[in-house]
């Protein structure tokens, strides 16, 4: 008996902040903080270091600030975007980030950066939590959806219970409430073994 492989195309989609970008760096910066990278943070809405009134203003300077956006680091190794392009060329790759807060400016923005730190292309779309089990449920018409690798809690939930593969991007952050049967990875080079390698 011959097993018929699938004749769609691999696909995998990864968030951008907190996942390949140190969005939090930059805000603690921006609010006045002393720098804390993404690895640093407990609480995601800032409670613990802002008053709400101070967390609110800081992220309303950074709309439309396409300072603030470009000027972000990576929080992924030069070795680990070599893997990322290297899987990239036998597989969809789709950046989906919840970038609304800046407005029209986001795609280019966001396209400008993986750009400039040397990502792969890929398609990017600017997607929330809701919109992003959407998206890939629909995309898995027409892809085999490998990895999605998103860090916020929510939306990683959200995409595990419409039974797609997300794994969680494990920080101080979102680990609270994690159990075993939880797909957790430390990494980006952790997620593309786990999901091409089985690692
Ligand atoms: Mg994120």
């Amino acid at each position: 008996m011959t097993i018929q492989k699938s004749s769609k195309p691999d696909l995998i989609a990864i968030d951008v902040d907190g996942v390949l970008c140190d969005y939090a760096l930059g805000f603690s910066k921006l609010a006045g903080l002393d720098p804390i990278s993404t690895g640093a943070v407990r609480k995601w809405d800032w409670s613990d270091r802002l008053r709400r009134t101070r967390f609110f203003e800081a992220r309303a300077a950074t709309e439309n600030a396409a300072d603030f956006w470009s000027g972000l680091l990576p929080l992924t190794s030069i070795g680990e975007r070599d893997m990322l392009a290297d899987v990239a060329k036998r597989c969809a790759l789709f950046y989906l980030t919840d970038r609304s807060v800046i407005g029209r400016e986001a795609l280019a923005l966001t396209t400008k950066w993986l750009f400039f730190w040397g990502f792969p292309q890929g398609s990017v779309m600017i997607l929330d939590k809701d919109r992003k089990v959407s998206t890939l449920t629909t995309l898995r018409e027409e892809y085999v959806i490998r990895g999605v690798l998103e860090d916020n809690l929510e939306t990683y939930r959200l995409m595990r219970k419409a039974d797609l593969p997300c794994y969680l991007r494990r920080w101080p952050y979102n680990t609270a409430s994690l159990t075993p049967d939880d797909w957790v990875v430390g990494s980006l080079a952790e997620f593309i073994c786990r999901v091409f390698y089985n690692y």
